[in-house]
């Protein structure tokens, strides 16, 4: 996937400040932090939303949830943080790669913008 920003990020084209990494996943620093915590967590594997997903991603999807709450333990979210993922156009979702943000390190409101 030549033009997708994730996809060179994960090739190593575009740099970022890596935060975890194993086969299937790469999480690092959101370049425009929402919060004092703000990490991404995309698959290896293109996928650009959750419309994409199948019966195949499964054990994917589930093991996206899991790393997720190991970066909050590690970065102390005991108290609470938000997990997001925005799909499409009414979602707000500006990089055509699923990814879903670790939002914590302070209080945030309901409903969303
Ligand atoms: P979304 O709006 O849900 O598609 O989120 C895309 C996120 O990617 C935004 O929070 C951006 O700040 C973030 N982002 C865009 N470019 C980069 C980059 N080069 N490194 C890290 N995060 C990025
Ligand atoms: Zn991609």
């Amino acid at each position: 996937m030549e033009d997708c920003l994730f996809c060179k990020i994960l090739s190593g084209k575009v740099s970022t400040k890596k935060i975890y990494e194993d086969d299937k996943v790469l999480a690092f620093g959101d370049i425009n932090p929402q919060a004092p915590v703000h990490i991404l967590v995309i698959p290896k594997k293109h996928i650009v939303n959750l419309n994409d997903v199948g019966e195949d991603d499964i054990v994917l999807l589930g093991h996206i949830q899991v790393v997720i709450s190991k970066l909050a333990r590690n970065n102390k979210l005991f108290d609470g943080y938000r997990v997001v993922n925005n799909c499409g156009v009414d979602g707000g979702q500006t990089v055509q790669h699923l990814h879903y943000h670790l939002l914590g390190g302070r209080v945030f409101g309901w409903p969303p913008g």
